[in-house]
């Protein structure tokens, strides 16, 4: 039986996985397709991109269902279809472990669009699908659920009150920050800096604080994300940066950091106190395999008593 994941992550530092999107595409995924229907309908080609992860050594998988909501769904035609494609999402994900420890995180991604005032989708409209998708993630077995890439705090709250109604153990806010033009910090498209947004999540009763994607939140951003989440709360971190920035290359979208200048960065933002590292946009399983190894260094280094942030290494 696997602890749940809040108490794994007293005893040390896990790997999350990398990019979902970017590996659909290479898979066959049209630009523009709804990769989330792949669940039901490529139900092979998802697993066998979650499998590469966990072969490469990740310890918790994110679903395939960024876009599983039902407003992001009838995009596509298949808003009648939410709790079958989040159900196989969770099945898919457990699947991939083949029996080995691990933590499958139901995905919640924006709804994209803007909510009234700012925009023509009504409140009731996103709390709704939130919720219905929350269910189906975690009547589905999810272990916990992730509301990612989130830009503001309304929205953000939607989703974070959706999967602790749904019964969600472990709710995970993840902002996507984007380096302001003169580089001097990073803040949400919104205008949220990490210490609101942090704030913010512990009042609502969020149990993990995180960053995902973003524009220029390289690891050395993600380092002083993770400290100054840590400055503003006690709760456990979680980052997941791109793999740099995307770059037209032959007319694909290609990432520009390797897996091994990403991992070079990694030990910082385990130092900072990370609890769940791992990649988003771009990243690979090659990411993800450089990351195990400089993840499994840095829980030995605990071990050994030269770092002293987590007490027992024992997962
Ligand atoms: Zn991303």
């Amino acid at each position: 039986m696997t602890k749940p994941l809040l108490e794994a992550i007293q005893k040390g530092p896990l790997l999350g996985d990398g990019a979902m999107g970017t590996q659909l595409m290479l898979a066959g995924l049209e630009q523009g397709r709804c990769g989330e229907e792949w669940n039901l309908t490529h139900r092979e080609k998802v697993l066998a991109i979650q499998r590469r992860y966990v072969q490469a050594g990740s310890d918790c998988l994110l679903t395939n269902t960024f876009g599983g909501s039902r407003i992001m769904l009838n995009r596509h035609g298949n808003g009648d279809k939410v709790a079958e494609i989040n159900r196989a999402a969770v099945e898919i994900a457990r699947q991939a472990f083949d029996g080995h420890p691990g933590w499958v995180i139901g995905d919640i991604g924006p709804f994209g669009g803007l909510m009234e005032p700012y925009g023509e989708f009504r409140e009731e409209d996103v709390r709704d699908a939130f919720a219905e998708q929350a269910a189906a993630l975690m009547q589905a077995g999810a272990d916990a659920i992730i509301i990612e890439t989130q830009t503001s705090l309304e929205e953000l709250l939607l989703g974070i009150r959706a999967a602790k109604q749904a019964g969600s153990p472990c709710v995970i806010g993840s902002m996507a920050y984007d380096v302001t033009l003169d580089g001097s910090t990073f803040r949400t498209m919104m205008g949220v800096d990490p210490e609101r947004a942090a704030e913010f999540m512990e009042e609502h009763g969020a149990d993990i604080v995180a960053l995902n994607c973003g524009t220029g939140m390289d690891m050395i951003r993600a380092r002083q994300a993770v400290e100054r989440y840590r400055r503003a709360t006690s709760l456990p971190v979680m980052v997941q940066p791109n793999a740099g920035q995307p770059r037209l290359q032959d007319m694909k979208v290609v990432y520009d950091e390797p897996p091994e200048h990403m991992a070079g960065g990694l030990a910082d933002v385990l130092a900072a106190g990370a609890s769940i590292v791992g990649g988003c946009c771009g990243s690979t399983p090659a990411h993800i395999r450089a990351f195990r190894a400089v993840v499994d260094t840095y829980r030995n280094s605990c071990l050994t008593g030269s770092v002293s942030h987590y007490e027992d290494q024992t997962l």
